[in-house]
């Protein structure tokens, strides 16, 4: 059945949002870019809001919503700005999400928990130095010794690597089995030889956190091994399925911040005696955001749909990651340009917008990877076939409690 409503759940989850970002982050946001300050006290915020677990069950601290209620939080939080949807994929999509899909009963209750309810923050340790695209490059290695595994390497592009508590890292424990010998941990920020630096100099995303992980002999508890050893490309890639999920999503609320913009400079501007919202040039890119605005809302919800059914859905959360990041960096451009020189100046946000949406359309998959991914899926060189470790579908089910 298909149905465009929003039920009146995710209604009052989106006006929360909205309310919230118009009030604790548009206000400052300017200043947060110019200083490069993440304000980390809005995840506090938003945990009190119950949005660092907005999808994860009840019985694991979150708040047991559906998965387009997390696009919908995507897309309000990437309409105040990047650095903050970018946070919760992070911490919610790469994850939460996949400790809910992969993880044991006890590493659910031990990292899970805390993290849904917001009182620890999650990130996600898979770039490195000389491996983005290509993963199976990686270099960074684990190797059993007792109880623990011992894990040496480095990781770069990692979104909070200053401020989350808990790492899923990608190691090698068998680098002669290639992608089938990659293994994914769970690291603690506080387990000796871990440390992390901030990259600063970034073209955008400038108010959020983004660096590098230095693992220098991190003794890694057995138990914190996710999935089975050679599973953590497997396991990367369907974090990626979610991930893309929530950047697709926060680059809706990308445009939608270019369109308000745009919309309201086009009543204030005038040139050759008439407002430039006159003028069918401007028309013209105004249009072209309300429809990218559109496909992309329509593909992430699709996708999203996809994921309460519990179905694979790889192929078309790729389709919507691309198309909604193209459209939105194509959006931010065009906002610049209808604000004319004033767009070239921090005195209105639109060129934050555009600088902040360029890196969506790098990471978790870049413009180039995706196309080639749809392209595949066509000629019949790509296939997805039903994970071992599906997410789980939704409405979730309620565990029986047993009477006495
Ligand atoms: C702000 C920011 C935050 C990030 N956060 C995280 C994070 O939290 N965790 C994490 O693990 N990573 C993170 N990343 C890293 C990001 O996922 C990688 O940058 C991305 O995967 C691309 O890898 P790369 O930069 O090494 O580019 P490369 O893989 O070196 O690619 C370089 C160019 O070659 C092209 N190319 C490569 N291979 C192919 C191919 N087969 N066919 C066609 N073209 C190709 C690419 O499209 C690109 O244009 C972040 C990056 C940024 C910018």
């Amino acid at each position: 059945m298909l149905d465009f409503n929003l039920s009146d759940e995710q209604l009052a989850v989106q006006k929360m949002v909205k309310e919230f970002v118009d009030k604790e982050i548009n206000p400052y946001i300017r200043e947060w870019d110019e200083k490069g300050h993440f304000e980390s006290s809005i995840l506090g915020r938003l945990a009190e809001l119950g949005l660092m677990g907005v999808c994860i069950p009840e019985e694991y601290g979150g708040s047991g919503m559906d998965y387009n209620t997390l696009a919908i939080v995507c897309e309000e939080l990437e309409r105040g700005d990047t650095a903050f949807r970018t946070a919760v994929s992070v911490h919610t999509g790469l994850n939460s999400m996949t400790l809910l899909q992969w993880g044991s009963e006890v590493q659910k209750q031990k990292y899970l928990v805390p993290q849904a309810k917001g009182l620890k923050v999650g990130a996600f340790g898979l770039t490195e130095p000389n491996a983005g695209s290509d993963v199976a490059a990686m270099q960074t290695s684990a190797v059993l010794d007792g109880d623990h595994y011992i894990l040496n390497g480095q990781k770069t592009w990692i979104s909070l690597c200053d401020y989350a508590d808990h790492f899923l890292v990608f190691a090698y424990t068998d680098k002669s089995k290639k992608h089938n010998g990659i293994s994914a941990f769970i690291v603690e920020r506080t387990m000796p030889g871990f440390s992390s630096k901030a990259i600063k100099g970034k073209l955008g995303i400038r108010a959020g956190n983004t660096g590098e992980l230095f693992f220098d002999n991190v003794r890694v508890p057995k138990e914190n091994l996710l999935g089975q050893e050679g599973e953590g490309f497997k396991i990367a890639m369907s974090a990626l399925d979610n991930g893309r999920f929530t950047v697709a999503a926060g680059a809706v609320g990308q445009i939608r911040a270019a369109i308000e913009e745009s919309v309201k400079y086009c009543h204030e501007r005038k040139t050759f005696g008439k407002e430039i919202g006159k003028h069918q040039l401007v028309q013209q890119m105004i249009a072209k955001m309300e429809a990218g605005y559109q496909m992309s809302r329509l593909l992430v919800f699709r996708a999203g749909c996809l994921k309460n059914e519990g179905k694979r859905n790889t192929r078309e959360t790729s389709l919507a990651k691309w198309q909604a990041c193209d459209f939105a960096n194509e959006a931010a451009n065009d906002a610049v340009q209808i604000h004319g020189a004033y767009g070239f100046s921090n005195e209105y946000p639109v060129e934050r917008f555009l600088r902040n949406s360029k890196a969506p359309v790098i990471y978790e998959g870049t413009r180039e990877i995706h196309t080639v991914m749809q392209a595949e899926y066509l000629l019949g060189y790509r296939e997805d076939k039903p994970l071992s470790n599906p997410l789980p579908a939704w409405p979730y089910e309620k565990k029986e409690t047993v009477k006495s």
